[in-house]
């Protein structure tokens, strides 16, 4: 007998069930709205067993899930997920922001922490799926400029306490509201890590978007907060290689000593740093559209590069840093204003008029234009209409 092959991740299967008790749409302003705890009226959800694969997925009411106490995830880290937004354009239109890249990746963790896989673009399905079901009524067009928040998951749901490969999985997307970004005054204030906090290391798991990443990181996070400072920006070894800030990606812009502007950003390939949407994008951009000068700003050099803590402190000092900003979905293009390092306090140019370097916000400048649809940017290869 030929074993039966096991059944693949297939959107065109999705079962649909709406809910017959739809919830008010939090109003912008609202300490809901702010809370990161509402979720829209729908979300997906597809099971998988290695026995059998990928049931059919379905479309449901919001709600709780039941799982056993022994289930995988809540013992052994096997959870991993995606941050994506979904955005209400200036134009109307409803937007992903290169959402084929979120769902890659979704793969690339999934497989470090013996996930079941899946084809990408069937998950892609299913989440426009969703945002096309609840996009209408929680990001209504009187909301063109906001976003709601995308949250793509797979956890093992096995009821077994062994310490396994998962054979029962849960993948599920949820879409929560999220009040509209203000940009932080003066910038975003940085503490770099100390060495007896590493937030990853060759070999580890840094790359995937596994929740392991995450948890460990909240002391570190919460004594910043505690201290002022928004973020961690995340050093390795004992040469401090500046890796990434909180859950962003770091760029600095530097004139070299030889007199050339560069935009630097770590690399990606000793596996410690996240392959983010938004630093793929803004070196993209940045080779595409600055290497050559653009208005009154120099021509750059697109780096990817460790760099070391010594190597910005020194452009601090020799006043060679002209600016430093981090990128991500949640924090988008932040200017840094400030670096704090072993027990001193480095301040970051933040442009002439203090509220952001200029390089930085061409760049976010451009993102906004693709996401919500402005400034000529309506049809964008990487803008997706839902
Ligand atoms: N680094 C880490 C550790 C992150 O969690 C994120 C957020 N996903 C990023 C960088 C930025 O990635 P993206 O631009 O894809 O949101």
């Amino acid at each position: 007998d030929t074993p039966t092959p096991l059944a693949e991740l297939d959107a065109s299967l999705l079962q649909t069930t709406y809910t017959t008790s739809p919830r008010p749409v939090p109003a912008i302003g609202s300490p809901e709205m702010a809370s990161q705890r509402v979720c829209t009226d729908h979300m997906i959800q597809a099971k998988w067993t290695s026995s059998t694969g990928w049931e059919a997925p379905t479309l449901q009411p919001y709600g709780p899930l039941s799982l056993m106490p022994t289930a995988s995830c809540l013992h052994y880290a096997t959870e991993c997920f995606e941050g994506m937004k979904l955005y209400r354009g200036h134009d109307s239109k409803l937007r992903l922001f290169r959402p084929s890249l979120n769902c890659a990746r979704m793969l690339v963790s999934t497989n470090r922490i013996a996930l079941p896989g899946f084809p990408p673009d069937e998950l892609l399905k299913l989440i426009v799926k969703l945002c096309a079901t609840d996009g209408a009524k929680w990001l209504p067009k009187e909301r063109a400029g906001s976003f709601l928040y995308i949250r793509p998951t797979m956890i093992a749901s096995d009821p077994a306490l062994g310490v396994q490969r998962p054979s029962e999985a849960l993948l599920f997307v949820i879409l929560t509201c999220f009040a509209p970004m203000d940009d932080l005054k003066g910038g975003m204030k940085l503490l770099a890590s100390k060495d007896d906090m590493i937030r990853a290391w060759p070999g580890g798991f840094g790359y995937a978007k596994v929740g392991a990443n995450y948890g460990p990181s909240l002391v570190a996070q919460g004594e910043a907060r505690a201290l002022g400072y928004h973020q961690i920006l995340w050093l390795f070894g004992e040469e401090c290689f500046v890796t990434e800030a909180g859950a962003s990606n770091f760029f600095v812009v530097w004139r070299t000593r030889e007199g050339k502007v560069q935009l630097v950003t770590a690399c990606l390939t000793e596996q410690i740093v996240l392959d983010g949407v938004t630093r793929r994008s803004v070196l993209a951009l940045a080779k595409e559209r600055l290497a050559a000068g653009h208005e009154d700003l120099e021509a750059v050099e697109v780096v990817e590069r460790k760099f070391s803590m010594a190597e910005v402190v020194e452009a601090i000092d020799e006043g060679r840093l002209i600016e430093a900003f981090g990128a991500g979905t949640a924090w988008f293009v932040a200017p840094v204003g400030l670096i704090h390092f072993r027990g001193k306090d480095y301040t970051v140019p933040m442009g002439d008029d203090g509220e952001s370097g200029k390089y930085a916000k061409v760049l976010k400048d451009w993102l906004k234009g693709i996401m919500w649809g402005t400034n000529g940017q309506e049809s964008h290869e990487w803008g997706y209409v839902v």
